[in-house]
């Protein structure tokens, strides 16, 4: 009777485990897909479009810097971010500049704190980012009181030289104050929210193909931001919000773990919580190894730096390289923003001529109706070129590296959107700023 019992109960046990592997094989079949068929496939496509690189001529005198804004570091609560891990993955980015925003630690917000200066070639811009909204870069000594009333705080910092985004701009804003001077049309944190089926499937595939295709695996969460970029053309309409990118690298989905000084053992989990302090057991013993330069001695991670800042940039065309001339000019306009994990977007331009062919205008100016007399844009790889007026597209054409639109006498706001081919699909790459036709400039 008691062996019969046993060996039923052994069948069951059998049943439930084999139940078990093959749910979640079933489970991880899409991220295995992946890794078999659809990321390879994609990643040939990425070589193949990559050695059809040809340099644009430079018709904008200005030099393209491309970097990252709206990023965080050890300052905030929710990231561990030192110098050491970001400024390498900058760097394997081929990033100019990094404008972090990290969350404040008091009501009273004393500028320049955490990183700021000139990093082995890499501009950092200290800036902090309310629980509203608001990203702070301000640029000069300063105690932000966010205690002030919203519009009052921004008036402040803009005419002291400082700049103003909103953020997570698929929240309510104030989008018809007339003082902030950018919005983010993208932002990675932004995208995630929409994806249904939460973090659990994206961790998985990033487990599954995080070491060979990081990139595609970051990617699973992109989504076309049609309201967001729909907002943005409606507000331009009547004032001129500049649009850039935000990555929101926080380098946080992760789990690690180090040594503190008195040989406890450190266990960090998502958002930089502290899991656990503990003494080192058999578990520590397997799955750490020799700290890193930052002292991990074990880590799982899902968002790197380099994944988040290679995933889309904000380009901006400058005078010179400083701190102050990037953000004059990104205010200015003289911006595009691209999702560089496709394609690096360096060469790319959008620009205006005179019926001498010379460039009068570029994304963000306004120009006289009178003197305008083609739209121009000129890319590095072929794409499908798009030119967008007051929100309608109005003109397309595919897989060419340049494109020029007759504006003769036409007013408007016309920004260029540049697709890439990958499949039988046109996948957006490149959104730039609008050039403005007016009556008068
Ligand atoms: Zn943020």
């Amino acid at each position: 009777m008691l062996k019969k019992i046993f060996r039923v109960a052994l069948k069951i046990i059998l049943i439930l485990i084999l139940v078990i592997i093959v749910s979640a094989l079933i489970y991880a079949s899409p991220m295995i897909w992946n890794r078999l068929s659809i990321y390879p496939k994609l990643e040939k496509e990425r070589k193949e479009l990559h050695a059809k690189f040809k340099k644009p001529t430079d018709h904008i005198k200005q030099t393209d810097y491309k970097g990252v804004l709206h990023a965080h570091s050890y300052w905030s609560h929710d990231s561990r971010g030192v110098i050491k891990e970001i400024l390498p993955a900058a760097k394997k980015a081929k990033l100019d500049f990094l404008f972090l925003s990290d969350h404040a630690r008091s009501k009273l917000d004393t500028f320049p704190r955490g990183y700021k200066g000139v990093y082995d070639g890499l501009i950092i811009e200290p800036g902090t980012e309310s629980s509203t909204g608001l990203m702070i870069s301000p640029m000069n000594k300063v105690v932000l009181d966010w205690n002030l009333p919203e519009d009052q705080l921004i008036k402040k910092v803009v005419d002291s030289g400082g700049l103003v985004l909103y953020v997570h701009t698929e929240k309510p804003h104030r989008w018809a104050n007339s003082d902030y001077q950018a919005m983010e049309i993208y932002n990675i944190h932004t995208d995630l929210l929409d994806n249904n089926d939460g973090m659990v499937p994206l961790v998985l595939n990033a487990a599954i193909n995080g070491k060979e295709y990081g990139h595609w695996a970051m990617r699973e969460i992109y989504d076309e931001q049609t309201v967001i970029m729909a907002r943005w053309d409606s507000i331009n309409k009547t004032q001129r919000i500049v649009g850039m990118a935000a990555s929101d690298a926080h380098n946080n989905q992760n789990i690690r773990a180090r040594y503190n000084k008195d040989g406890m053992v450190e266990w960090i989990g998502p958002n930089a919580d502290l899991l656990a302090t503990v003494k080192p057991g058999w578990k520590e013993k397997l799955l750490l190894s020799e700290p890193d330069e930052v002292g991990w001695a074990y880590k799982f991670e899902v968002d790197t730096y380099f994944l988040s800042f290679n995933f889309v940039n904000t380009h901006v065309f400058c005078d010179n390289f400083s701190n102050v001339n990037i953000k004059d000019n990104l205010v200015a306009g003289h911006v595009f923003i691209a999702f560089e994990n496709l394609a690096d977007a360096k060469g790319f331009q959008y620009f205006s001529v005179d019926d001498q062919n010379e460039v009068n205008a570029i994304m963000g100016d306004s120009i006289s109706v009178r003197s305008v007399h083609k739209l121009k844009a000129v890319s590095p790889f072929p794409v499908q070129f798009k030119l967008v007026k007051d929100g309608e597209v109005i003109d397309k054409i595919d897989d060419v590296y340049s494109y020029e639109f007759d504006s003769k006498n036409k007013k408007g706001n016309y920004r260029i959107e540049a697709r890439l081919k990958f499949g039988e699909e046109y996948i957006p790459w490149i959104y730039t700023n609008p050039i403005y036709i007016a009556n008068q400039p």
